[in-house]
């Protein structure tokens, strides 16, 4: 199926699962070629996530330059060594997993000028491969959530990733306790969790941004 049928049949299951407030769809083009990202903006799709900050900065900086309108979202791990690539084209960074990422980040867009949105990477399933703060360092910074957001950094919520092994109950008590944590903890934030293979789940746990990948593009080469 094409792109715009993909994207518009999971908008509407979505809206459907969640007419109030429906979650954003980010469309993950990650590894796709250009050309999928061209036929996704020309399907009126704006939300993209990427995994990797400069193979999304080689994509998208020349459609920045056409002044299209899209929103660009960092989902993977934030590499310090080349966050300045953020700066004119990045507005969500939606996998800070650490206190001195966070801090590296805040210096980079105060010097850069740059604004942007941060998800605060929450890894629940206490696999290895996966990063973000544990449980403990994300409740200890979040008691002093007054000091996270600067003018050009500012806290949007909380994300985190289902297990690897995709289990449906435990991908849904790992999504319940990210909504706890944030009714607790920072009850204005956005939730960011849902994939192509749990994302309904995901919804029905209060998600506020879904990150689809396969389902919108296919699969990756
Ligand atoms: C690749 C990726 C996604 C999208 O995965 P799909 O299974 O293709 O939908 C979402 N979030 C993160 C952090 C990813 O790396």
């Amino acid at each position: 199926m094409a792109i715009k049928e993909n994207y518009e049949k999971i908008k509407s299951e979505v809206e459907a699962l969640r007419p109030d407030h429906p979650p954003r769809i980010i469309s993950v083009s990650k590894y796709q070629p250009l050309e999928k990202v061209e036929e996704a903006l020309a399907a009126g799709i704006v939300h993209f996530g990427e995994n990797r900050i400069v193979e999304g900065f080689e994509k998208f900086h020349g459609i920045g330059r056409a002044s299209i309108d899209f929103v660009l979202h960092h989902i993977g791990p934030v590499q310090t060594g080349t966050i300045r690539k953020y700066n004119g084209l990045y507005s969500y960074a939606h996998g800070v997993g650490s206190a001195s990422v966070l801090d590296e980040l805040k210096k980079r867009l105060d010097k850069d000028r740059w604004k942007m949105k941060v998800f605060l990477q929450v890894n629940l399933t206490d696999e290895d491969s996966k990063s973000g703060f544990s449980r403990e360092e994300i409740k200890s910074l979040l008691r002093r959530a007054s000091s996270i957001s600067t003018e050009y950094c500012t806290l949007e919520g909380l994300m985190t990733m289902g297990p690897s092994s995709g289990d449906p109950v435990l991908t849904r008590k790992v999504f319940k306790e990210l909504h706890s944590l944030r009714m607790e903890y920072a009850p204005n934030a956005k939730l960011s969790m849902g994939m192509s293979g749990d994302y309904r789940i995901a919804v029905e746990e209060g998600s506020d941004y879904l990150r689809i990948g396969t389902s919108i593009f296919g699969e990756r080469k």
